[in-house]
């Protein structure tokens, strides 16, 4: 065999299989970019509208050499009552779909194991996303070793871990509190805010977790977006209940340093880089309240005006991000009736649709960052060095804010008390007001002592997440380590 195709025959395979959703699509792309970066080939598996959105920051990437490949199936939207070019969760036109778009994605099982039967060597590793179950079945059936992404950190892992081994939120009422037993610091919740598995009434919606269990605890390993420093003893005691194999290799969105590569990660913003720069350029350093609460949520109307009051009521300079989609055409209502955005135009920028976030959060004028606490968010909150303003919504959220609030203490929380189900946004109690949101963004933009040592804190952080990334860095070495333990594998299975 000529040396060439030697090295091209050794050369770690990886097959990435991401979830359409911008939150875990977006980070399972930088993990490809990431790996290839490091000399393995990567193909992604996806489909069209997903590829030329989430797929299109790679296209320099690509271009300039790295090892990737997209491997692009068609993707059967209107076989399962999707809107045609629906292929994520924020593009659902009612949550009710859900099931639909996770039977969907299942079609392209067979036809990843008819592209793996014609590979020779088969691929070396599986990283696929927690939701998706039949990866698992296609890794066996291969003798690949699967490695899943959930998009969670340590901290919320171990949270979990300890309610489903103690079950304490049994037998409590919605509004009770408990105390998360086994970790090293006293978190506090309702059991109104855990996320949904701890709560749910439904069978199907247990099934499906039971199921998602099963397969998390029989793969091979977790790659964590986040990083050791992070968080402390919970990334060591999650190393322990895996057995070491737990790779923190993030923050995942530090792999881009170009405002041209940020500015399309996710989707193309709706708004010109130039013209949102040129905005913030326009504004004191660390004097901009940045509000965004992600790309799934759908926050009632009532609660955005309440946000939209409270933006305003602050005399700091705000934008504020208006996702398109949900209840829009209400929301637009009320900011043309309210003449809300002419009201604030000197000092409010309202982007409506994507809003370019690593663009907004790395800039000098950002000095506190209003978030629904999705995991992502808040570690480019933390890459940002900014404090937080937290107002969880559903899922993990609350827990990702006791660990900003409390652990971190670069946060303070607008006290929210319910977590939302998605699709049941409209029964979702009572709300948050705006003078609490007011009081919160006013905590982490004040002055006083308080407010300087969150912000000392927050920058703090944001070092510690540039070390990690670097050369002999903790995310940099668990990288090394990650590739090296599949690499370990593929010899012996070689030698064998
Ligand atoms: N995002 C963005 N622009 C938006 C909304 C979201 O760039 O207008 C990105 C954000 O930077 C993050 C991801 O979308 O990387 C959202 O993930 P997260 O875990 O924060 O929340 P989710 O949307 O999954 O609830």
């Amino acid at each position: 065999m000529a040396l060439q195709e030697s090295q091209e025959h050794n050369q770690l395979h990886f097959l990435v299989i991401p979830l359409a959703s911008p939150g875990h699509y977006i980070p399972t792309i930088d993990i490809a970019n990431l790996l290839a970066q490091n000399g393995v080939k990567v193909t992604i598996v996806t489909t069209p509208v997903n590829a030329l959105r989430f797929g299109s920051i790679l296209d320099q990437p690509i271009k300039s050499g790295l090892p990737i490949h997209f491997l692009e199936f068609p993707f059967p939207s209107m076989e399962f009552g999707l809107p045609e070019g629906c292929e994520s969760l924020d593009t659902l036109p009612s949550f009710s779909l859900i099931g639909s778009l996770l039977l969907a994605y299942n079609t392209l099982q067979e036809k990843v194991e008819r592209y793996i039967e014609t590979l020779n060597p088969k691929p070396n590793c599986i990283i696929s996303d927690t939701f998706l179950v039949w990866p698992a079945e296609t890794a066996k059936k291969f003798q690949i070793p699967r490695i899943i992404f959930d998009g969670m950190n340590c901290f919320t892992q171990m949270c979990n871990h300890f309610l489903y081994l103690t079950k304490v939120y049994e037998n409590l009422g919605e509004s009770d509190s408990l105390v998360l037993p086994g970790l090293p610091d006293r978190i506090e919740l309702k059991r109104s805010q855990l996320p949904i598995v701890f709560n749910s009434g439904s069978k199907p919606v247990n099934d499906f977790h039971e199921r998602i269990r099963r397969s998390e605890s029989e793969a091979y390993g977790v790659i964590i977006n986040s990083f050791n420093e992070l968080e402390q003893g919970y990334a060591d005691e999650y190393q322990k209940l895996r057995e070491g194999k737990v790779w923190c290799i993030g923050p995942l969105s530090l792999c881009y340093k170009d405002v041209s590569e940020k500015a399309i990660r996710g989707n193309n913003s709706s708004i010109d880089k130039n013209e949102c720069l040129k905005w913030l350029d326009s504004q004191k350093t660390g004097s901009v309240i940045y509000a965004c609460l992600g790309s799934v949520s759908r926050v009632e109307p009532d609660q955005l005006i309440e946000l939209a009051l409270a933006l305003e009521a602050n005399r700091n300079p705000f934008i504020w991000v208006v996702r398109a989609g949900h209840k829009t055409q209400a929301i637009e209502k009320w900011i043309d009736e309210e003449g809300f955005e002419e009201r604030t135009k000197e000092r409010g920028l309202l982007i409506r649709g994507w809003a370019p976030q690593l663009v907004i959060l790395s800039h000098p004028a950002i000095g506190g960052f209003l978030t629904h606490c999705g995991w992502n968010s808040i570690l480019e909150g933390v890459c940002g060095g900014v404090p937080m303003v937290t107002w969880p919504q559903f899922q993990e959220q609350f827990l990702n804010e006791k660990l900003v609030v409390q652990v971190l203490r670069i946060g303070v929380s607008v006290g929210a008390q319910n977590a939302v189900n998605l699709g049941e946004e409209e029964k979702a109690g009572v709300g948050v007001k705006r003078e609490e949101l007011r009081k919160a963004v006013e905590m982490v933009m004040e002055d006083g002592e308080e407010g300087e040592e969150r912000r000392k804190r927050a920058k703090e952080v944001s070092k510690m997440a540039n070390k990690a990334i670097e050369e002999g860095g903790s995310s940099h070495w668990n990288m090394r380590r990650l590739i090296e333990d599949i690499g370990h594998q593929a010899t012996t299975r070689r030698l064998n």
